[in-house]
């Protein structure tokens, strides 16, 4: 069994250890938590262990009823692997603690692509994680771009990629985010980061991606044009990404209107936390123009990096291969 990390227990670090305990081939060792807060009793009454990231607040995890289990460099020390979901920049500052200590570590999109050996996508680069000291699992817009990009290019060829991305202005629980009445191009400036980050996973890829902020908590809404070095036709497209266990295309029988419907969807689904992992692509959207195709597709920020997290773990210690893995994640998280 692979030993598992979670440094930073927040949105993406409570769905990974969820995600990394329904595997057969890998367990949690324990969760790291900065504040006792809901979380972190959820973590405990879940059974995992909780590591707290801050000696000082040692006392406030134990006023508040909670057992621990160490420190985070106890935790790093045990684990095989650290999965590093803490905020924006805390991860680069986490580094020395998994080099100390001789700790694989993934991290996730916040990070710089520059404190890492690899940027990763599991269908579309996994092999090069391997034995890989320190990986970040692209963003949610990244990783949804990527999973998109992989079977064109494959398929179709691809010229070049022009994407808008109407961003969600905050998740659900960030109640300090916004905007609340507004639409924001974001940045103003083109391109957005975005592009360059796909660039990370496919280097020769051209695009361009345009960004906005919306106020919306659900998801990301995408509204993709590629042109394409080929000519098929709409259905082509749709059997091509039919074909993909993380592209899930919305049929129109299922009356499925926005990013509200679809997180119903989810939830009706029984998923945890109505979390959507697949890509969601509006079927009746995808419409091809001599070379030009175009689609939406709905990205669920809180829960598409998971399973790519749970494949970068096999990655980096090479105890599978690529389809193997995302075979094995896909079936015990119940996505098919
Ligand atoms: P979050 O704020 O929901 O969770 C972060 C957790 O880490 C919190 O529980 C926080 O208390 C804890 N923490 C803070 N400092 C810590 C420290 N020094 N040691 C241990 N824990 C610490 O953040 P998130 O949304 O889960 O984002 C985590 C990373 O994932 C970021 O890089 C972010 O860019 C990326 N990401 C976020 C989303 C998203 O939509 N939420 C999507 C994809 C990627």
């Amino acid at each position: 069994m692979i030993r598992v990390g979670i440094n930073g227990y927040g949105t993406i670090g409570k769905r990974v250890a969820d995600a990394v305990s329904a595997q057969p081939d890998m367990s949690v060792v324990g969760v790291a938590k900065t504040r006792p807060n809901f979380e972190a009793e959820q973590a405990r009454r879940r059974g995992y262990d909780l590591y707290p990231a801050i000696e000082d607040r040692l006392d406030q995890f134990a006023d508040a009823g909670l057992e621990t289990a160490g420190l985070v460099e106890d935790l790093v020390a045990t684990a095989d692997v650290v999965v590093d979901a803490t905020p924006s920049g805390i991860g680069e500052q986490n580094k020395a603690l998994y080099e100390e200590y001789d700790t694989p570590a993934l991290f996730q999109g916040g990070e710089s692509e520059d404190i890492v050996d690899v940027s990763f996508n599991a269908r579309s680069n996994f092999d090069e994680a391997a034995d890989a000291d320190f990986v970040r699992v692209v963003s949610c817009n990244t990783t949804g771009l990527s999973r998109l990009v992989a079977p064109l290019e494959e398929e179709f060829g691809i010229e070049k990629v022009r994407a808008t991305l109407v961003r969600r202005g905050g998740d659900p629980a960030q109640s300090g985010r916004g905007p609340i009445n507004d639409i924001l191009p974001n940045p103003v400036s083109l391109p957005s980061h975005h592009g360059p980050d796909v660039n990370t996973i496919f280097p020769d890829l051209d695009i361009d991606t345009l960004g906005l902020k919306v106020p919306a908590t659900l998801m990301h809404m995408h509204s993709i044009n590629v042109t394409l070095d080929s000519t098929p036709t709409a259905d082509d497209v749709r059997e091509t990404l039919a074909g993909e266990s993380r592209l899930l295309l919305i049929d129109a029988d299922l009356d499925i209107d926005g990013t509200g419907a679809l997180k119903e969807y989810a939830l009706d689904m029984g998923r945890p936390r109505g979390d959507l992992w697949e890509n969601g692509i509006w079927s009746e959207s995808i419409t091809v123009e001599g070379s030009d195709l175009y689609l939406f597709q709905a990205i669920h920020q809180e829960s598409d990096v998971v399973p790519e997290n749970v494949d970068a773990i096999r990655a980096v210690l090479e105890t599978s291969t690529a389809e193997e893995s995302m075979a094995t994640t896909d079936e015990a998280l119940g996505l098919d």
